[in-house]
């Protein structure tokens, strides 16, 4: 990919929440778990290692020609989010450099989190072998840090063991991705993500359920659709990118939703496994 002094590229590696979900039936969108990789002139910013940053990591060895610098931003450890780690290949060379970055939560070490993921008997190789992997730190809710020419700010959303949501801006452009997050308030935004998505050229949001099935999930977690349009119209958002949808939503059904934001003011879209945005 050629490098840009301004703006950002974002590509779509993994838009399903909870649990992969590959199949005829969620083959167009993609059935993988979250993932999102973000070029920011020469640094490479990913948000979240579910299983979609496998993708990623085939992507970014075919085009490179020495090691791969990135940093990996986690927005809480929740299993859909960081599955994807432990066969991230890119993680196990020690030529590469990952920096991973998530969360700081009270009594919980973002480390720790990663490393349980991986003990035996429930893995065969332990967090230690990520040998690529350099550094791991943790953002407060409010922080905002400098990688490369990109300023990332981190804010806390709505979600049961508490997610974090980040903006990223970069010559002149903003991305806000505000996975997982539930609206506590239909009527109100919530501070976090009005902190995050005022103005940004595209918003990421959780649009796990419609309206239509959310009091079947209220206090899970999650938000709709339709709360993520009306959040973006009011937040002055160019464009919206629905995404983390429930494994239960498959290919007809975001065709529909599709169909139904296609008509409505400002522009909206279905988040699309190995589709690349340019804002
Ligand atoms: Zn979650």
């Amino acid at each position: 990919m050629a490098i840009k002094e301004t703006g950002l590229d974002v590509t779509f590696w993994g838009i399903r929440g909870s649990t992969p979900v590959p199949g005829p039936q969620t083959a167009r969108y993609g059935g993988n778990t979250p993932c999102v990789e973000v070029r920011a002139g020469d640094a490479i910013l990913v948000l979240d290692a579910g299983t979609g940053i496998q993708s990623l990591g085939r992507s970014l060895k075919q085009s490179a020609d020495g090691p791969i610098k990135l940093d990996l931003f986690l927005t809480h450890t929740h299993w859909d989010h960081i599955q994807g780690l432990p066969f991230f290949q890119l993680a196990y060379d020690p030529e590469n450099e990952i920096n991973i970055i998530g969360p700081k939560r009270d009594g919980l070490s973002l480390v720790d989190c990663l490393e349980r993921q991986m003990l035996a008997p429930n893995f065969p190789v332990p967090f230690a072998a990520l040998q690529g992997v350099k550094s791991v730190t943790e953002m407060a809710s409010g922080e905002s840090r400098t990688f490369g020419e990109a300023t990332v700010h981190a804010h806390s959303l709505n979600h049961p063991n508490e997610s974090i949501g980040f903006r990223i801006e970069f010559g002149g452009r903003a991305l806000a991705y505000c996975l997982d997050h539930e609206h506590s308030d239909p009527e109100a935004i919530h501070p976090g993500v009005m902190a995050l998505a005022q103005d940004a050229d595209m918003l990421v949001f959780d649009a796990a359920y419609c309206d239509e099935d959310y009091p079947s999930f209220k206090g899970w977690g999650h938000s709709t659709w339709q709360v993520g349009y009306k959040t973006a119209r009011a937040l002055n958002v160019k464009t919206l990118a629905l995404s983390g949808f429930n494994p239960g939503v498959v290919d007809t059904d975001l065709d529909a939703i599709k169909a139904q934001v296609e008509r409505l003011d400002g522009e909206t879209i279905v988040a699309t496994e190995s589709q690349t945005y340019s804002l």
